[in-house]
């Protein structure tokens, strides 16, 4: 079994229940669900005029390879109505890989550690809740330490209730 931390998002919608939607489906493909941050309300970043995210990050364990779990995830995104839409623009849910082991993978469909990790408080923040002396395989980084230098200043509001 491989560690590995996702990142869950939706900004469309139920937003909570398409993630907890999303949750419930992760065991059929292949991935168990260890750990379930809290959820957050959080500014979109990447792409502004839409509607704000809801975001958590979960925590798991898989027997898939990479490009397995990739593959795993898109069919659970298009399960929960995902359709190919305008990139970085709304979307039901979203779901990537932030970490898998301390495995680096660099290939056109997939980098690992996510490529933006270190510029999205939406994911640091939630990531910090679970893990936050981890380290980033490539820079050493501990999450808390890429919180403190991250350049994003975008809202990431913690919900009190899932
Ligand atoms: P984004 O997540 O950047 O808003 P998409 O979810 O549409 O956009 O993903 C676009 C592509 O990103 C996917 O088709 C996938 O091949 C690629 N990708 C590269 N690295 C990752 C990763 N770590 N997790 C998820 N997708 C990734
Ligand atoms: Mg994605």
């Amino acid at each position: 079994m491989k560690r590995i931390y996702l990142s869950l998002g939706s900004n469309v919608g139920d937003r909570r229940g398409h993630i907890r939607r999303a949750l419930e489906l992760l065991p059929a493909a292949g991935v168990g669900v260890r750990k379930v941050s809290s959820f957050y309300k959080t500014e979109p970043v990447d792409f502004a005029p839409q509607r704000w995210f809801v975001n958590c990050v979960v925590e798991a364990e898989t027997d898939l390879l990479p490009l397995q779990l990739l593959k795993a995830l898109q069919t659970v995104e298009r399960q929960l109505g995902r359709r190919p839409a305008v990139a970085k623009g709304p979307r039901p849910i979203d779901i990537d890989i932030l970490l898998y082991e301390n495995v680096v993978v660099r290939s056109a469909a997939l980098t690992i550690p996510h490529e933006r990790l270190a510029e999205r408080r939406f994911v640091l923040v939630p990531l910090g809740e679970l893990a936050g002396r981890m380290r980033h395989p490539v820079t050493q980084q501990t999450v808390l330490e890429m919180l403190h230098d991250t350049p994003d200043t975008s809202q990431v509001i913690r919900l009190k209730s899932e």
